[in-house]
């Protein structure tokens, strides 16, 4: 689903960095440079960010049928 606010293990803050993070990588950087650069030392934290897999966007059009039909099935009863 989304990432995370904190890590799971030591509670540090990762939320904040997971969009720059994210835009980094996509423009063809290392992901192990990045989190070096960023000050993401500890490796608890560092499989937050390798291991996060965004899949909102991919069950949002389900719950938008979801709530169609709901209200289909509402104002026909
Ligand atoms: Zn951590």
């Amino acid at each position: 689903m989304l990432v995370p606010v904190r890590c799971f293990t030591c509670g540090s803050l990762i939320a904040d960095k997971y969009n720059i993070y994210v835009k980094r990588v996509r423009m063809g950087e290392k992901p192990a440079n990045v989190l070096d650069d960023m000050g993401v030392k500890r490796y608890c934290c560092r499989r937050m960010f390798l291991s996060t897999v965004e899949t909102i966007n991919q069950l949002l059009p389900y719950y938008e049928v979801l709530m169609r039909k709901k209200e289909e099935i509402e104002s026909s009863g």
